[in-house]
């Protein structure tokens, strides 16, 4: 249960005053719910208000706070045109304080005539006189000092001011408790950080308080850290099964190459691992084409090898019909019983299915997250492998370790190279093995970026394509974010591909139905289609080696390593091939710097620390929806400066106090609770 000492941040912001529902709207755009949201907003930038007393030695362009006096109204000729009250300052220089759209009451009312008011806000030279444009603060003399000279700036949406913003942020500060110490002394005395409070307090105060940011960022990164290492912890304690297959299966496998070194020495640590009684908890990192599925192959069968399951779940229902394929190929001839299970698998066929792996008839499930529901029991599961693991997040991964009676061996697979700090960010629970060297006999992939306004000669380039024997993927962007509208672009393109391509054009979605989908997807790795129009459905995973051009339209609004993702699907077959981004026309720099640096390198590393600084974790890691990967704090930067420490910091804790137990524990409990990391508490022995 949270500390009742957090519970004044969780409060609804509905709570605070003067929040009615004509904020209800632009609050929730900000994702702001509850005081922590508020006081996780931190301002962006700021403004220095010149304090001065003279508007003769003011400069335009800046804010001021200046005394005034109003001496005079001009109201406006026409309707649009605004009202205007003439003030002055102390040495008689004069300004127009100018209001549009109001009538003329509201600021008569707040600046009667006569009566020196404290005021702020731009300064501008409008032909040869001064103006002010809607103040920001009109106040009474006595007030002056409430106005603090630098004044922070927040991320707003429409219908909420800065000022409303900076009085929410008030009343969540007012809010906030002094919460007990959970750094490590030593790097708290190292870096100066203030508490807890304090730096919030001077996060929002001033937005260019370094030191008060970092320490906010550290929290978050340290929470996140924590919450990874109780997860281990966790997932360590439960005992797993030694699995030590003696080599017979694999011995059987007639593969037509031998494995890079990388892959060896991958599938060394996994066996590795899998002969301890402590669960396994391995991270395989490898680019697109770096082979994990023969690594996953060798760690399936050494389980088998020992009289025991092992699961593979796929993020698609397309990739797990694909896994199955092509696991049963390199495995014919072994006496290796290989099923699959999505949520398709419906009446007789399930429960065949399922009759299998209670009984053991089935050594190897595939399948999409339906093989880890309730209904489904093993015999006797001792490894499960979880292929493009960035759509899964912790809790999944939590979830499927729980899954047996004792805990799986657990090898999960990343296709998207995740730069260090990120790798440490979201899977520093885990180990990590990395295929860093690309099988022999490679094909090059050629990248270049075209306009799309140049779509004819495409199209001419698609047709010569195709008819020398070539097939393609033609990918259609994201629009807007939503499948329905993805479907549709996806539709239309196919459509007018129909035309000039006839049946030889296939479509695949992610709203289509299974059969249909199965069915677009055979038809084209058959060759019976050759052009394959699709959404990113094919983004992770889809292997159709004859397939040497791909075409990606609307390049720029994808992220860099999903361009990288999908460039994967081509270069996989024995002949070069092609990757054609085609861009909007006005392209701004970052945009264009970009696709440049796709047309660069293929090195999805480099590709992937770049989509970091641009983008950001979410982005990289395909969670963005989901907000997982969402850091409210700590920036890149901060992640990178800081990942290291934190997670000593955490890992140490954890191996003096598991529990959680001493001051500081608790206090680090505190911690948890405030990133909502509630579930890692949960793990804690009776936490
Ligand atoms: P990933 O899942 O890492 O993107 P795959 O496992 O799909 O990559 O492998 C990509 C292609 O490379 C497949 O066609 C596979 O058969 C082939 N392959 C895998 N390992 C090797 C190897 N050691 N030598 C040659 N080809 C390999
Ligand atoms: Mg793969």
């Amino acid at each position: 249960m949270r500390p009742d000492i957090l519970n004044p941040l969780f409060a609804e912001i509905s709570l605070f005053k003067g929040v009615g529902p004509a904020l209800a709207r632009p609050l929730e755009r900000l994702g702001l719910a509850r005081a922590v949201d508020v006081a996780f907003h931190l301002p962006v930038s700021w403004v220095d208000r010149h304090l001065t007393d003279r508007l003769d030695l003011a400069d335009a362009g800046r804010v001021i706070g200046i005394m005034l006096t109003p001496v005079d109204y001009r109201a406006g000729g026409s309707a649009r045109a605004p009202f205007r009250v003439l003030a002055a300052d102390a040495h008689g220089n004069g300004v127009a304080l100018v209001y549009f759209g109001r009538n003329s009451g509201w600021p008569r009312k707040l600046l009667p005539l006569n009566e020196a008011k404290f005021i702020s806000g731009k300064l501008e030279a409008y032909g040869d006189n001064l103006q002010i444009v809607h103040p920001d603060h009109v106040l009474p003399p006595e007030e002056a000092g409430t106005v603090p000279a630098r004044e922070s700036v927040y991320g707003l949406s429409e219908g909420l001011t800065n000022n409303r913003m900076r009085d929410l942020a008030a009343q969540a500060l007012a809010r906030a408790p002094d919460l007990p110490e959970w750094i490590e002394p030593s790097l708290l005395a190292r870096k100066q950080w203030p508490a807890w409070r304090d730096a919030l307090a001077r996060a929002h105060a001033d937005p260019g308080d370094a030191q008060a940011r970092e320490r906010l960022a550290y929290d978050e990164i340290f929470a996140g850290q924590l919450a990874l290492m109780l997860v281990r912890q966790s997932s360590r304690r439960r005992r797993g099964v030694s699995i030590q297959g003696d080599g017979r299966l694999r011995a059987m496998l007639k593969l037509p190459f031998a494995p890079t070194d990388a892959q060896r020495r991958a599938i060394g640590e996994i066996e590795g691992d899998m002969a301890q009684a402590t669960p396994m908890l391995r991270l395989l990192q490898g680019d697109v084409g770096s082979g994990k599925t023969l690594v996953a192959l060798m760690a399936l069968l050494n389980a088998v090898e020992a009289g025991m399951q092992g699961a593979m779940l796929a993020p698609t229902e397309i990739l797990a019909r694909q896994h199955h394929e092509t696991l049963r190929k390199m495995a014919s001839g072994l006496p290796v019983e290989i099923a699959i299970l999505t949520g398709r698998e419906k009446g007789k066929v399930r429960e065949a299915t399922l009759m299998g792996l209670a009984d053991g008839s089935i050594d190897i499930l595939v399948g999409t997250h339906a093989i880890f529901q309730e209904a489904v029991r093993y015999k006797a599961l001792g490894l499960a492998v979880i292929d493009e693991q960035h759509r899964f997040g912790v809790a999944q991964r939590m979830m499927l370790a729980s899954k047996a009676e004792r805990s799986p061996h657990l090898l999960v697979m990343t296709a998207t190279p995740i730069p260090r700090t990120l790798t440490l960010t979201y899977y520093g629970e885990m180990d990590v093995s990395r295929l860093d060297e690309m099988p022999p006999g490679r094909q090059p992939i050629q990248t270049l970026v075209m306009a799309a306004s140049r779509l004819d000669e495409v199209v001419d380039a698609l047709a010569r394509h195709v008819d020398g024997g070539g097939q393609a993927y033609w990918v259609c962007p994201l629009v807007e974010e939503s499948e329905t509208s993805d479907q549709a672009a996806a539709e239309a393109r196919a459509e007018s591909l129909k035309m000039r391509f006839g049946e030889r054009v296939g479509l695949v979605h992610g709203r289509m139905k299974g059969p249909e989908k199965d069915a677009a997807m055979e038809a084209f790795a058959a060759n019976r289609t050759r052009i394959l129009v699709a959404t990113t459905v094919i983004e992770v995973g889809v292997d159709v080696p004859n397939s040497s051009l791909i075409i990606i339209e609307g390049a720029d609004r994808f992220g860099l390593a999903q361009l990288h993702q999908l460039r994967g699907r081509v270069g996989r077959g024995d002949k070069p091939s092609t990757c054609l981004l085609l861009r909007g026309n006005a392209l701004g720099e970052t945009s264009r710097a970009r696709l440049a640096l796709m047309r660069e390198t293929n090195d999805g590393f480099r590709i992937a620390e770049e989509d970091l600084k641009l983008r950001g974790a979410g982005e990289v890691l395909g969670t963005r929806q989901s907000g997982e990967a969402q850091m409210k704090l700590a920036t890149p930067e901060h992640m990178a400066a800081l990942v290291d420490s934190a997670r000593d910091d955490a890992h140490l804790l954890i191996e003096r106090d598991g529990g959680l137990d001493s001051p500081r524990g608790q206090a680090a409990r505190t911690c948890l609770y405030l990133f909502e990391k509630d579930a890692a508490v949960g793990l804690l022995r009776g936490g």
